[in-house]
C-alpha cells in the first residue's frame, strides 16, 4: 500500500491524539530512516531521546532475538536469569543502590510519587494524606491523569479532570521559590535537568546543585527525570553530571531500551525506594527478562561504542554551527549534547513550517511548543552526517 492509503487507513480508525509529519517509515538504520516510496531521511528527533544508540542497532537487535528464543516474561511472581544482572548493571554504572523496573516513562514517574509519599509518611513522619510533592511550570512528565494533573499546560489537562491533589507547582529554574514552597509536608521536588518537550529550557548554570543543596537541607526527596536528558543525550550518561550532583531518585525510560522495547526504571541513591513492601507496587511486564535483556545490550552499547562522548562532542560541533546562522528568523539557539532547541521568533509563525521544509530536504525533526525546533539525532552521528544535516538546514533557516 502507497503512502497515501497508509495514512488514510491510519485517520479513518485511529484516535486523533497526534498530529504527525505525513511521512510513512518503514525502515531505519543508525541515524538514518527509510519512508515506504523509498526515500532516505536523517532522523532529527531519534523518537523523543528513545532511539540514542540509533535504529535498529545489531547488538540490541541480537540481544532481543535470542533473549525472544527463549524466555521473554515470567511475571514477578518468579524470578528470571536477566533481571539480576540488569539490576547490577544499572546501579554500578549510575552509582545508585536500588532500582525498581516499569515499562514507559509515566509509569517510572507514578511510581516515585508513591514511593517519596510512603517515604514522607514514615520516614519524615508527615501526617496521613497531607504529603506534597513539587513539580515546576512547563514540566513534562508524561500523561496520566496523576501526572497532567500537576502541568502547567491546559491543552495536556483541559477535559480530563479532577486530578489528584498533593502537587504544588513552581517556576521552573527558579531555587529561592523551590526553598520558599517547600513546608514540613513537603515529601519530594520533581525536576528535569533540562525541560525537553516545552523546548529545550536550560536552567542557569548552579541551579541543579542549588536544589540538591536545598533539599538536603530540608529533607526533602530530589528526584531528577532523566528520561530524555539521561543515557547520554546531554553529552554526560545523566545530565546530573554536568552539575557534579546527585539526586536521591532518578528516572530512566526511553533510551534504556535503544527503541526496541517500552522499560523504564526509578533508580534511588537513598533507598527511598526501601519503603516498598511486597504487594504495595508493581507491573506484570515490569522486569521481564526481554526488557532486562534488551536493557543490558542498549545500555553496554552506548558506553562501550563511546555514544555519550560523541554526544558531547558533535553536540558542541551541532550547536556551535547552528549559532552561527544568522536568520531573521532565529530568537535564540540553545543546547546541550545532542539535545539541541533553535527558538523561533514569534513573527515566524511556528516552526512546524520549518520541519515541513526540512522534511521535504530529507531531515525529519518535529516542532516542540509551537515556536522551537529541536535537533535531538541519535548519538551515533558523525561530523559529516551534521555537515550533511546543516547544509538543508540553515537555507531553511535562512528561507
Ligand atoms: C517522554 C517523557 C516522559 C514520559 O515517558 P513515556 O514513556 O512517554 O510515558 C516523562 N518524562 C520526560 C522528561 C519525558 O521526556
Amino acid at each position: 500500500m502507497d503512502a497515501q492509503g497508509l495514512i488514510e487507513l491510519e485517520n479513518q480508525y485511529g484516535a486523533k491524539n497526534y498530529k504527525p509529519l505525513d511521512v510513512v517509515l518503514k525502515r531505519g538504520e543508525g541515524i538514518w530512516v527509510w519512508d515506504v516510496g523509498g526515500n532516505k531521511y536523517m532522523d532529527c528527533l531519534s523518537a523523543y531521546s528513545a532511539v540514542n544508540q540509533g535504529h535498529c542497532h545489531p547488538v540490541i537487535h541480537d540481544a532481543m532475538v535470542q533473549q525472544a528464543k527463549k524466555l521473554t516474561l515470567t511475571s514477578r511472581a518468579f524470578r528470571n536469569d536477566q533481571l539480576g544482572h540488569f539490576y547490577k548493571e544499572i546501579c554500578e554504572l549510575t552509582n545508585s543502590h536500588m532500582v525498581l523496573p516499569m515499562n514507559s516513562g509515566a509509569e517510572a514517574v507514578e511510581t516515585v510519587i508513591k514511593a517519596v509519599r510512603k517515604w514522607g509518611y514514615q520516614d519524615k513522619g508527615i501526617p496521613e494524606n497531607k504529603a506534597e510533592i513539587i513539580v515546576c511550570t512547563n514540566n513534562f512528565h508524561g500523561r496520566t491523569i496523576a501526572i497532567i494533573g500537576f502541568s502547567s499546560e491546559d491543552s495536556y489537562k483541559e477535559g480530563f479532570g479532577p486530578f489528584a491533589p498533593g502537587f504544588k507547582i513552581i517556576p521552573f529554574g527558579d531555587a529561592a521559590a523551590l526553598d520558599a514552597a517547600i513546608t514540613p509536608n513537603t515529601a519530594g521536588f520533581l525536576v528535569e535537568p533540562i525541560q525537553g518537550e516545552a523546548g529545550v529550557i536550560i536552567p542557569a548554570e548552579g541551579y541543579l546543585k542549588d536544589v540538591r543543596r536545598i533539599c538536603i537541607e530540608k529533607n526533602v526527596a530530589l528526584i531528577f527525570d532523566e528520561i530524555q536528558t539521561g543515557l547520554g543525550r546531554t553529552g554526560k550518561l545523566l545530565a546530573e553530571a554536568h552539575e557534579g550532583v546527585e539526586a536521591d531518585l532518578t528516572l530512566v525510560g526511553k533510551a534504556l531500551s535503544g527503541g526496541f522495547y517500552p522499560i523504564s526504571a526509578v533508580l534511588s541513591n537513598k533507598e527511598v525506594l526501601g519503603v516498598f513492601m511486597p504487594g504495595e507496587h508493581g507491573s506484570t511486564f515490569g522486569g521481564n527478562p526481554l526488557g532486562c535483556a534488551v536493557a543490558r545490550a542498549a545500555v553496554r552499547v552506548l558506553i562501550q561504542e563511546g555514544m555519550v562522548e560523541n554526544a558531547e562532542k558533535m553536540g558542541n560541533y551541532f550547536l556551535s554551527e547552528l549559532q552561527k546562522v544568522k536568520s531573521p528568523h532565529i530568537e535564540e539557539v540553545r543546547g546541550k549534547g545532542l539535545m539541541i532547541g533553535v527558538e523561533l521568533k514569534p513573527e515566524a509563525e511556528g516552526a512546524r513550517p520549518f520541519c515541513e521544509a526540512l522534511m521535504q530536504k530529507g531531515l525529519l525533526c518535529k516542532e516542540t511548543h509551537e515556536n522551537v525546533i529541536r535537533f535531538a539525532p541519535p548519538l551515533v552521528i558523525t561530523k559529516d552526517d551534521i555537515d550533511w544535516a546543516l547544509e538543508r538546514i540553515v537555507p531553511v533557516l535562512m528561507g
